[in-house]
């Protein structure tokens, strides 16, 4: 960094302190590069288990479902409501800072360290986003997540396998679950029939709310040949 550089980093700091994308407590010189605060990343909950994608609750092993017909298993590293999360979520989607991937690193590392469960033989499937909102944004926030998940366990990630045809409205915006449902109805189309056919999949979600997102790809992926299906998601509501 040049002197001049520097001076006008140290003349931002002082004009605009950086704070906590959390609690907008003044940041630390350690915690800066994260841009929240130790007490915050400190308050995190991070799950151990698997869950029911329809009642949501704990599923002590995968042998003991408590709905049977569920199309897949939900696998969150943390809850919405833990602390920070939902403003991390939020920050990495909307103010496109892509610096808290490493923030949310060790909490997936932690978390499927305390899955145990062997994701080797999965195929990785990001879903998709829309390819102007893609565009629009830079980035595809769950394909990020896909890789931190990929290299962590080994699966391979493929984000060739479904492709987002319908332009939909944020589901974040809709509240009632039969308009979200309807909102992503149809939204996917299989790209990549090979890989999926007969072959375990991880689909990789930021969050799970009323779970219309995944259960569509899901479905999707299960009409084409899948057989087990796990939505690994950062947080779920
Ligand atoms: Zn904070
Ligand atoms: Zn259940």
């Amino acid at each position: 960094m040049s002197i001049f550089a520097k001076a006008t980093d140290i003349f931002l700091d002082i004009l605009f302190p950086p704070i906590c994308l959390n609690c907008k407590k003044i940041l630390k010189d350690d915690e800066k590069q994260n841009k929240i605060c130790s007490e915050c990343l400190s308050s995190i909950i991070i799950y151990s288990s698997f869950f029911c994608p329809k009642c949501k609750s704990r599923i002590p092993g995968v042998e003991k479902l408590c709905h049977k017909n569920v199309k897949f298993l939900l696998a969150p590293v943390s809850n919405y409501e833990s602390g920070p999360i939902k403003n991390i979520v939020k920050f990495l989607k909307y103010n496109k800072w892509k610096g808290l991937l490493n923030v949310m690193t060790p909490f997936i590392e932690n978390y499927l360290n305390l899955l145990k469960y062997d994701f080797q033989n999965f195929v990785v499937v990001p879903i998709p986003l829309h390819k102007d909102r893609e565009r629009e944004r830079g980035f595809n926030q769950s394909k990020l997540i896909a890789e931190i998940f990929s290299k962590k366990t080994g699966a391979i990630i493929n984000a060739d396998v479904i492709k987002r045809v319908k332009a939909t409205k944020t589901q974040a915006d809709l509240k009632d679950p039969k308009e979200r449902q309807e909102n992503v109805k149809d939204c996917f189309e299989i790209k990549d029939l090979e890989t999926i056919k007969n072959k375990n999949v991880v689909l990789v979600d930021d969050v799970f709310t009323t779970g219309s997102t995944i259960g569509e790809a899901a479905t999707l992926l299960k009409k084409h040949g899948a057989k087990k299906i796990i939505a690994f998601v950062f947080a779920k509501a």
